[in-house]
């Protein structure tokens, strides 16, 4: 077994330790600080040196059965007996304290709005962390917890107390979840400054010394995953200051384009979008009237047929509607994009489009009366159509 140096002060990220056993790339210490990934939080990175060496620590786990923690190494391991000193990587460290801290202090909060809810599962593995909670609570719910917590951690100290106790006095605590740990168990508790509990857990993880060293604790989302059961998405520490600040910088670099302040950008990307539906529906008017020319300007040939080129394929659809009786279209707009448009009861639109393609390359099809595809051939569209016509007619 490794003695847990993580267990004793959470903030100390040096150690001195011997190599008591070496497996391929994974040592085992007598003692450690590095912190085995478990309850949801990631393993420690870091470093250990020895004298005539170095290497990366680039995974720490606990083999359950022995209580053995294992270090991976990015090089060649010390042999059995050296001496080492070790480094746990800080701001990784930090972040997965704050992170760890934030579920713990961000749950209790929750508690405190409604005792109905209770923990079902946690992960803080990403700095967009969740804490799912039974007892089905809303949003708003979840919004009064995140400012009682704010305010918590803005007015109160509360410190990090990490006594282990044995099962049978665990009734002395105000748990705030039962634990199915048995003989001595750690507790993670946080203490105002009257000695009272404001969050007491049983629990194996690392955190930080003091409580709004987690701040801020930000509510991203809830999504409700199952029956009764929400996600709160959120974000601690450093984690949380940087999303946000980078968020704030995004925003504001955005309402600058519009000129306007930040507060304003809502307002501003509204308006745009009401300007956007209103264009939509001018350019849209401005299409069929401009459609309506185009036939006009084009005079059927001798057997009925209107052929227009275009140059826009948005006016595709406008000039392949509002066919009068007796009347056939063929359109080719820029890029291949083609259609035809069928007044006639003994001329299938679709099948007509079908024919011409098969013809030049492409793909379409469509109904009876209007059909629309792109060909691979627009020079040869019209006169493929033609042909389709015509063998049809004699057939
Ligand atoms: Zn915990």
């Amino acid at each position: 077994m490794t003695r847990p140096l993580y267990h004793q002060a959470s903030a100390e990220l040096s150690f001195a330790a011997t190599v008591q056993a070496v497996s391929g790339a994974e040592i085992a210490l007598d003692a450690t600080a590095f912190y085995p990934a478990g309850g949801g939080q990631s393993a420690d990175h870091g470093v250990v040196r020895w004298n005539r060496g170095a290497a990366g620590v680039t995974d720490t786990r606990k083999d359950k059965a022995t209580g053995v923690i294992w270090h991976k190494l990015d090089g060649t391991p010390p042999a059995v007996g050296t001496q080492i000193t070790g480094e746990v990587d800080a701001a990784r460290r930090w972040r997965h304290m704050a992170r760890h801290s934030g579920e713990h202090l961000l749950a209790q909060s929750s508690v405190r709005i409604n005792p109905a809810f209770a923990v079902d599962a946690v992960n803080m593995t990403h700095p967009e962390c969740t804490l799912d909670l039974r007892g089905d609570p809303t949003e708003a719910d979840v919004r009064a917890a995140e400012t009682l917590l704010r305010e918590t951690l803005a007015r109160q100290r509360l410190t990090l107390d990490t006594p282990t106790v044995p099962e049978e006095e665990l009734g002395q605590y105000p748990l705030r979840r039962e634990t199915k740990v048995r003989g001595q168990v750690r507790l993670v508790i946080f203490r105002d400054e009257d000695g009272q509990p404001f969050d007491v857990s049983a629990c194996g993880g690392t955190h930080v010394p003091q409580a709004s060293l987690a701040a801020p604790v930000v509510v991203l989302r809830t999504e409700r995953i199952r029956g009764g059961v929400t996600r709160v998405v959120f974000m601690a520490g450093e984690d949380a200051s940087e999303y946000l600040g980078g968020i704030y910088q995004e925003a504001r670099a955005l309402a600058q384009t519009f000129s306007v302040p930040v507060e304003r950008l809502t307002d501003r990307v509204e308006a745009l979008r009401t300007d956007l539906a209103d264009s939509k529906a001018e350019a849209a008017q401005l299409r069929e009237k401009l459609a309506r020319a185009l036939v006009a300007a084009t005079p059927p040939d001798a057997q009925g047929l209107r052929w227009l080129e275009l140059d826009a394929p948005s006016l595709l659809v406008p000039v392949l509607s509002d066919v009068p009786a007796g009347e056939l279209r063929a359109v080719l707009a820029e890029g291949g994009r083609c259609g035809i448009a069928s007044a006639r009861p003994e001329v299938h639109a679709g099948e007509l489009l079908r024919a011409a393609l098969a013809v030049t390359g492409g793909k379409g099809g469509g109904r009876p009366e209007l059909a629309q595809g792109g060909t691979l051939d627009p020079a040869g569209f019209f006169a493929a159509v033609q042909a389709a016509l015509t063998s049809a007619q004699s057939s």
